[in-house]
């Protein structure tokens, strides 16, 4: 099937973590690497795109539409499986780029079709007026959402979830547009699984509503979002952070970026030394993937 074709390797690898922080709760830790899910496609965008793509092989459909910035991982991870599965791609992009970032590039080499809207016209991108005028200029093309963030999306998270080796205290993950967090939370066992997200951008209350979108009405308890690691907003790396995301990446051979995955990874040495989780917890470490994002 498609992920065949596509040479997905899933399930993705999930390993023990040890790394020489001060850990005096003295937690056991393990991380999930999507970020080795597939080269170029991005791992968590893999799991949110996964069965919207199946169903529109399914039916035959030859154009999709999505939106995103200029550096957005998901336009990149849809823009390859398009190219690759002959599908039109249609990419709204966010501002003006009169030099193309990497990511562009690359969807131009795969045949995407961009239009440049300025911030305000990319506000409309959820609106019902916008996108009905999609559908008339686009016939018979189906939209995604930025971030391939929709109702399908979830299932590809719990197919994640599915994949983990033992049952976890603490489910860590960077939180964006929160479609990826409202999988694991769902997928998790209540009252057994805390799940924490890190907010990789400014968006206290904001954050939480867009969880809150996606999330059951059962599991609204079981979890949480930590604000204090977006350093300053989404796409913010100050030094301290690239030295940090550097230093991982050489000494324990985990490739990590400073727009997820080092927040996250940085939030995990902090609140290890604050004593944040239980005693002995077990704690897994979901890696979504996004070193594209850092050329
Ligand atoms: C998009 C992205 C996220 C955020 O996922 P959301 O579902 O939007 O919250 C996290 N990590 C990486 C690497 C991403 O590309």
């Amino acid at each position: 099937m498609l992920e065949k074709f596509l040479q997905i390797q899933s399930p993705s690898p999930e390993h023990s973590f040890q790394p020489d922080w001060h850990n005096p709760a003295d937690c056991r830790i393990w991380i999930k690497r999507d970020d080795l899910l597939h080269p170029v496609i991005s791992g968590n965008k893999w799991r949110k795109l996964k069965f919207a793509l199946n169903d529109i092989q399914r039916q035959n459909v030859d154009h999709i539409i999505s939106f995103g910035g200029g550096y957005s991982n998901h336009l990149h991870a849809l823009g390859y499986c398009c190219h690759q599965l002959n599908i039109k791609l249609t990419a709204i992009v966010r501002g003006h780029y009169p030099v193309l970032t990497p990511m562009l590039r690359d969807l131009n080499n795969w045949g995407t079709q961009i239009e440049f809207v300025d911030k305000k016209n990319y506000q409309q991108r959820n609106d019902d007026e916008f996108l009905q005028s999609l559908n008339k200029r686009f016939p018979g093309a189906v939209i995604i959402p930025e971030g391939g963030s929709q109702h399908q999306a979830l299932a590809g998270i719990t197919e994640c979830v599915n994949e983990f080796n033992r049952q976890y205290d603490y489910i860590l993950l960077p939180v964006a547009s929160g479609a990826t967090m409202a999988g694991i939370i769902n997928a998790s066992p209540a009252g057994k699984s805390q799940v924490t997200g890190i907010a990789v951008l400014k968006g206290q209350d904001y954050l939480e509503s867009l969880v809150n979108r996606f999330v059951d009405n059962n599991k609204q308890t079981n979890w949480q979002i930590n604000h204090q690691y977006h350093f300053g907003g989404y796409s913010k790396s100050p030094a301290e952070l690239q030295d940090f995301c550097q230093q991982i990446t050489n000494k324990y051979n985990i490739p990590i970026e400073p727009v997820y995955s080092g927040k996250l990874f940085f939030a995990l040495k902090s609140m290890l030394e604050q004593q944040s989780f239980g005693h002995k917890a077990n704690i897994l470490v979901l890696h979504t993937g996004g070193i594209q994002g850092s050329r």
